[in-house]
């Protein structure tokens, strides 16, 4: 593809820049980049890059507009209030520029339809505001080669970063399991400051921008805070987890999970605990609890404690009959996150003998 001669007066101050130039333009031109949400960070990431010459932007979006988002989601017009956030969106980009190519897909990002999305565009980068589609995000790009520009944002502050690249760390290095839940409140409960996201956001285009004309120094490695009401700017550094459970040497994620799920979003109920001392202990004395391991199937590999039940997560549902409910149970996975979540859906349903197993096969494999 070359650009037309509208397109090249209209892209005039970029192929001005020797960095860019002509060439810089046509890979603009030949790219494409998946945006997942079009909220704040949505909004100025997609009318950048429709802006500034990205030839085909995908927009995943299941929400409509809604009133109190029009304080930032600057894509968004009065007018189109009670609309689709991915056709409303679409209606501003088109008005930007008229060249460019939009794919809507009016449905959460979901594990069912992830890959099959992600896998259609050269970039993704991440504009939404909860834990479960941030792993999900991060877990799909992995598994598919993409390049995932994450940003992030919180009353004042915000963070960007660039994961999935061939050799820099993903999410989950940084962060290798969600927050205790409860103990991060969302955008919706906590307010955020109108134009955050148009910095973050801007932030977030503009290393798409770089990804795609292999140009400066990438964001990768390193995450950037920014704290407006300091008006400060920070970054730390931090490296590929070569143990990463996604990204890693031998990564246990080998598909998508259930992330809302690994991230409920409802407040943490108080969950008996015990220690792996003192299960050994019980063990030992022939008084072993009943031992239900919910980790996925690839995570057997690395072990397991002796006579336990295996119930993935996803499975503990439809195979709820093999968990008694009149003798001592045990629940465990990797680091006791995943069980903790399954004793209080468990819990729900009326259990009240299950225990969690404190620190998981991880603190396990310390006393054996
Ligand atoms: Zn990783």
């Amino acid at each position: 593809m070359s650009l037309t001669k509208a397109e090249l007066e209209r892209y005039k101050r970029h192929t001005f820049l020797p960095e860019i130039g002509v060439e810089g333009q046509l890979k603009l031109k030949n790219a494409s980049v998946l945006i997942v949400g079009t909220g704040g960070l949505g909004s100025p990431i997609a009318m950048y890059l429709a802006a500034s010459g990205v030839g085909h932007i995908g927009l995943v979006d299941f929400d409509v507009v809604d009133e109190s988002n029009l304080q930032r989601q600057i894509i968004h017009k009065s007018k189109n209030v009670g609309k689709l956030k991915t056709q409303s969106a679409a209606e501003t980009l088109k008005d930007i520029n008229p060249h460019i190519e939009i794919s809507l897909f009016n449905e959460a990002l979901n594990v069912d339809n992830a890959l099959d999305i992600v896998e259609q565009f050269d970039i993704v980068t991440d504009g939404t505001d909860n834990f479960a589609t941030r792993y999900l995000v991060n877990d799909a790009c992995v598994l598919s080669g993409k390049v995932n520009v994450f940003g992030s944002i919180r009353q004042f502050e915000g963070q960007v970063s660039v994961f999935g690249t061939t050799d820099g760390p993903c999410y989950r290095c940084l962060f290798p399991e969600p927050p205790q839940p409860g103990i991060v409140p969302s955008c919706a409960e906590a307010g955020v400051m109108g134009v955050l996201p148009g910095v973050i956001g801007t932030l977030q285009a503009t290393e798409i921008i770089k990804q795609i004309t292999g140009i400066g120094e990438a964001l990768i490695g390193r995450l950037l805070s920014y704290d407006a009401l300091k008006m400060d700017f920070n970054e730390i550094k931090f490296i590929k987890d070569p143990d990463c459970k996604c990204c890693g040497e031998k990564p246990s994620i080998t598909g998508l999970v259930n992330y809302d799920a690994f991230c409920c979003s409802k407040p943490a109920s108080i969950v008996r605990e015990i220690n792996v001392e003192t299960l050994k202990d019980s063990i030992e004395n022939d008084k072993s609890p009943v031992l239900i391991d919910v980790r996925d199937s690839e995570e057997l590999k690395e072990g397991f404690i002796t006579n336990s039940i295996h119930i993935p997560m996803e499975e503990v549902a439809k195979r709820v009959h093999e968990i008694p409910k009149d003798k001592p149970v045990v629940v465990y996975c990797y680091s006791g996150m995943r069980s903790t979540r399954v004793i209080q859906e468990l819990e729900q349903k009326g259990y009240t003998n299950l225990v969690n197993l404190r620190g998981g096969y991880e603190d396990w494999e310390t006393i054996i």
